[in-house]
């Protein structure tokens, strides 16, 4: 059994827009997002997600529910994988036979409302305690605007020891929530409780839903220490998951295609005031790839911006050893270095946002950032420094998923030691893990190859000698390709061809001719499907529908193989059941 306030806590830390966006491409309209239903055949979306409520709910067929619920009807997962997946997407480990213990989501929920209520006190000490002015001349210093400030919530924790205690510690009771949302902190062996944060500006920490889940406070005054000051970690608050800004930036941008991430919050505040709103701060710790994974779920660019000095190469580095377990292809991490003496704060207020935005869009590649640091203190002319290049980038690449962006990496790896890839795969064991090595693209050709699975490309073959093939699926039939990352040109494609009045193989290809996918397209026009002009609809169609086929039985087989993975003895019944039942199943399949 797994405990009630457990799968509470899960869907407390999920979003249930993330969870369905790979799934169903969602527009945003209003406070809510909405799309074709995928549970019925329609043409105008009426399906809708609620980020506030975590909820959806579909005006065409009444289809509604929580995340867990949509992953059960979705993916077809029984009840315990959907918890289990949803719980490894937010590092928590499913409990196995433990007591239930409701006071758990009740105590929750007492915390939510104490920050809440604190982040109200912090805002009215901003208008109205009468050390305030310092404050306000401290951000308005800072060029910030009422607006902003309002935006990100932002407050101020007065001087001395007792100002929010004696406002929201009544009881007892309330004293103790006050010290376990950590608010409150707690001298045991004096016996003395006090105000954490005195005499700073107060940013709440919001989680996706725009609750408040902790605070974090910057000095008045620079030489005061620490500048920034954290909530410490509570039942709510996991700070290595956690990144400041991310609720505010998917509010201010309609369609987030990147963010920057940078060093503090003030940071993140100043770009949003000058029209950059797509920033994020970590929480006093490096980034990591939970951090990482969990930007790339909700945008394919990551662009690090850190100052330009020795500390700031350092956190550039981590941030790059964190970023290359999450590179998949379709993402990519850049690095900006501010330049001396400058943070992204005072060099937006100076430059503004047009100058920002072109240095952003400036900004160095992962691969190029890699080499240079790892080469920086190498002798690249010599035998022994091509050597030790290899010897200290190899484990390295070697993190990288397979795929077009790790083929990169030995490419350029190729490139900087002379040694031919082939070569280096051979001696590195690189290639280890990739039974499928074909023709990588070579690096200095912009061009992007898709990893597309042999059906994917089969079907996109057929396309590209008949379009008009496009035009036997309907929008429920496109729904379910839609989603998987690897198909999504294909998707594309047969939208463009839907929607053009008069197609044929020359003018697709055209249309893409300075796209990403020109020369991998125009790659597989030139082969031939073998098959005659009237197989070509059937094939198409059957094509497609294998890959649906194929990828449900994908999904199905990943659950099994965490199971099989595990001990019989701790299967609850139900994922016995399941075993058994592929098992049983297996031969026919
Ligand atoms: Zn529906």
């Amino acid at each position: 059994m797994i405990p009630q306030e457990f799968i509470e806590e899960v869907l407390e830390r999920t979003d249930i827009v993330e969870i369905i966006e790979p799934r169903v491409t969602l527009k945003k309209s209003g406070q809510n997002y909405t799309g074709l239903c995928p549970f019925h055949d329609e043409k105008s979306p009426s399906f809708s997600v609620s980020q506030d409520k975590q909820f959806y709910y579909c005006f065409g067929c009444q289809a509604s529910g929580s995340a867990l619920k949509f992953l059960m009807e979705f993916d077809r997962m029984d009840f315990v994988s959907s918890i289990e997946h949803l719980a490894q997407r937010v590092g928590l480990e499913v409990p196995r036979d433990q007591k239930s213990d409701p006071g758990a989501s009740q105590k929750r929920k007492s915390i939510y409302e104490v920050l809440d209520q604190s982040t109200s006190f912090f805002r009215e000490q901003l208008k109205s305690h009468e050390s305030r002015a310092r404050a306000v001349d401290y951000l308005k210093g800072r060029g910030l605007s009422g607006e902003i400030a309002r935006d990100f919530g932002v407050g101020y924790a007065p001087p001395g020891w007792d100002n929010l205690m004696s406002k929201l510690a009544i009881s007892n009771a309330d004293r103790q929530l006050l010290i376990d949302s950590g608010m409150l902190t707690e001298q045991v062996e004096e016996g003395k409780t006090y105000d954490r944060f005195r005499d700073r500006i107060m940013f709440p920490i919001r989680d996706l839903r725009g609750r408040t889940i902790a605070f974090g406070g910057r000095v008045l005054d620079d030489d005061a220490k620490p500048k920034y000051l954290n909530s410490p970690e509570t039942d709510v608050f996991h700070k290595g998951r956690e990144l400041y800004g991310l609720f505010e930036a998917r509010k201010r941008v309609r369609k987030l295609n990147k963010l920057i991430v940078v060093e503090g919050y003030m940071d993140v505040v100043a770009l949003a005031q000058h029209g950059v709103g797509y920033s994020v701060a970590t929480l006093g710790t490096a980034t990591s790839t939970d951090h990482i994974e969990r930007m790339f779920r909700i945008v394919p660019q990551i662009v690090f911006c850190f100052d330009g000095d020795n500390a700031g190469r350092n956190a550039a580095w981590k941030a790059l050893l964190s970023t290359l377990p999450a590179m998949e292809d379709g993402c990519s991490a850049k690095f900006l270095f501010v330049p001396d003496g400058d943070d992204p704060d005072s060099l937006i207020r100076r430059e503004g946002q047009e100058k920002f935005e072109a240095r952003i869009g400036k900004a160095q590649g992962l691969t190029n950032f890699f080499f240079q640091t790892l080469g920086s203190d190498l002798d690249l002319e010599s035998v022994e420094g091509r050597a030790a290049l290899s010897k200290l980038s190899v484990p390295l690449i070697a993190q990288v998923s397979e795929g077009v962006f790790k083929q990169l990496m030995i490419q350029e790896l190729s490139r900087r030691t002379g040694v031919d890839s082939e070569k280096l795969l051979g001696i590195t064991g690189l290639d280890r893990s990739s039974p499928t090595r074909e023709r990588p693209p070579p690096v200095n050709q912009r061009q992007r190859q898709l990893k597309q699975s042999g059906l994917g490309e089969h079907a996109t073959r057929i396309l590209l000698r008949q379009p008009d093939v496009a035009n036997l699926l309907d929008d429920g039939g496109l729904a379910k390709l839609d989603g998987v990352a690897e198909w999504q040109l294909l998707v594309e494609l047969v939208r463009w061809i839907q929607q053009a009045k008069d197609t044929s193989p020359m003018l697709l290809l055209s249309h893409y001719q300075d796209g990403p996918y020109f020369d991998y397209l125009r790659g597989l026009a030139e082969q031939d499907p073998m098959l005659s002009q009237d197989q070509l609809a059937d094939e198409f169609l059957d094509t497609l529908r294998k890959m649906v086929r194929e990828n449900e039985s994908e999904q199905k087989q990943r659950v099994i193989d965490d199971l099989t993975q595990k001990p019989l003895s701790e299967l609850s019944p139900v994922e016995r059941d399941l075993l058994t039942n592929h098992r049983r199943s297996k031969p026919q399949s």
